[in-house]
């Protein structure tokens, strides 16, 4: 097997970054003959597959035929950077999987909504019978998914930016992208270069390749100029053909309305575009209308988006820990009608907090800061809102649980990462929960 221009059989492989796509990365190259290195900042034993393991230092990558990257090492890593210097291929861990995956490919990206629109999509096939596994960047790493694909199956994997970065190989059959909003400007640099990532999804499919765009997206739309496949769009605002959009609150496809609007659980006006993307995705994949309808009706949502925890003496309380930017964040916000106590803060992302000023000041009647970016939000919020200052999740609860009226509502949204006081946005969307479980536990339940 011929990877990147190497073939495999025999030759020495570096692989970077030892989470579970870099083990399984290990399995695939050994299972092709290649001799594997495994490499990592923290020492490990007996990586399966691997022959050895370096501690990754510099200079380590010299003299291998091939460098394979986990999806969490930056791509600028300077060992990596060595590697190209010496001529010496380093390809991302999809990159390496699409070279033995069988199936056919949907790829998401986007900034927001990829978990919740690669779920459904996966909803919806499993739903109308159509053999498919979902995974990448939420769940299986897609060098993981290898083993279990088969030609006749519909591989739904969500990518990130970070894996599309270096992808040449790697070919989505149907590409969707959701939006392109700033995040993780700390890593990327600029937003060109972020959407750039994000066009290589399409710039790499065949021309018989589908690119499900966001029409009121202006990157998104920069995509169709640029692809090779066929664009088909989903709007909230307009009519778009050949497409997906919301018209007198009902979702159309190519004009045929299939859907009411409000018969979609999850909260949100975003939550309908990924509803529209996901219906283009999955009737391109060959569902039926009245099949993505009847999926769409049952699909409950994911854990820690805009999640419905519970309600107490009237007041409602909401999940939305994985708003780890400011976009998510103004998504949440703009799903309720106002009375909102929003909790803010954890670890910014170089992020600018100003664009919350007008939602917050017409919606919220407080927000909780939290966490390290709590002085920064401050200063850019002041005036806008009153501001509770209060250091941690745990003290936010409780000042928004003393303050709040019947109809009013308690939003964890927090634009932030959660790595200066959680393990992850899951944890913090966790120890939310409880937090408000324990005051139910307090009160009676309304
Ligand atoms: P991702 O996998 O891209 O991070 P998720 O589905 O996990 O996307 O949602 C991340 C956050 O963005 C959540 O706070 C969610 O409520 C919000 N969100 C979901 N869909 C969209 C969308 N289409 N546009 C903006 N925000 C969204």
């Amino acid at each position: 097997m011929q990877v990147a221009g190497v073939e495999l059989r025999g030759v020495r492989v570096l692989v970077v970054g030892l989470a579970r796509s870099g083990v399984a990365a290990c399995h695939v190259l050994a299972r092709a003959g290649a001799r594997v290195t495994a490499c990592d900042t923290k020492p490990f034993e007996n990586v399966p597959g691997a022959e050895a393991f370096v501690l990754q230092a510099p200079g380590v990558a010299a003299g291998y035929a091939l460098v394979v990257i986990s999806p969490g090492v930056p791509i600028d890593a300077p060992i990596l950077n060595e590697a190209r210097a010496a001529g010496i291929p380093v390809i991302a861990e999809i990159e390496l999987a699409s070279y033995f995956l069988h199936g056919r490919i949907i790829g998401i990206t986007g900034s927001n909504g990829k978990t919740t629109t690669t779920s459904l999509i996966g909803h919806i096939l499993s739903n109308a019978g159509v053999p498919m596994q979902v995974g990448g960047n939420i769940g299986t790493p897609l060098v993981a998914m290898v083993e279990s694909s088969r030609d006749a199956q519909w591989n739904v994997l969500e990518v990130s930016s970070f894996q599309l970065e270096a992808v040449a190989n790697f070919c989505a059959d149907i590409a969707v992208c959701l939006n392109i909003t700033p995040d993780h400007l700390d890593r990327h640099g600029t937003l060109e270069v972020y959407a750039g990532a994000k066009r290589r999804l399409f710039e790499t499919q065949q021309a018989d390749g589908f690119g499900v765009l966001n029409a009121d997206d202006k990157w998104c739309v920069s995509f169709a100029a640029t692809m090779p496949g066929r664009p088909v769009w989903f709007s909230l605002n307009n009519p778009v053909t050949p497409g997906c959009w919301l018209e007198g609150g009902q979702l159309v496809f190519d004009g045929e309305p299939f859907l009411a609007a409000d018969e979609i659980r999850l909260r949100g006006l975003h939550n309908v575009e990924n509803v529209l993307a996901a219906s283009a995705a999955a009737r391109l994949a060959g569902v039926p209308l009245a099949k993505i309808a009847e999926a769409v009706r049952s699909f409950p949502g994911v854990e820690h988006r805009l999640e419905r925890v519970t309600t107490i003496h009237g007041v409602e309380y909401f999940n939305d820990s994985k708003a780890t930017n400011v976009d998510a964040t103004l998504k949440a916000i703009d799903a309720f009608p106002g009375g909102l106590w929003v909790i803010l803060g954890g670890k910014d992302k170089g992020s600018d907090y100003t664009a919350l000023r007008e939602p917050l000041a017409g919606k919220a009647r407080a927000a909780l800061l939290i966490g390290a970016a709590a002085p920064k939000i401050a200063a850019q919020i002041a005036g806008a809102v009153p501001v509770i200052q209060c250091g941690t999740l745990e003290r936010a609860v409780a000042e928004a649980h003393s303050h709040a009226k019947q109809n009013e509502v308690i939003l964890l949204a927090p634009a932030c990462a959660s790595f200066d006081q959680f393990d992850n946005y899951e944890h913090r969307g966790q120890v939310f929960k409880q937090l408000v479980r324990a005051l139910r536990g307090e009160g009676a339940a309304g």
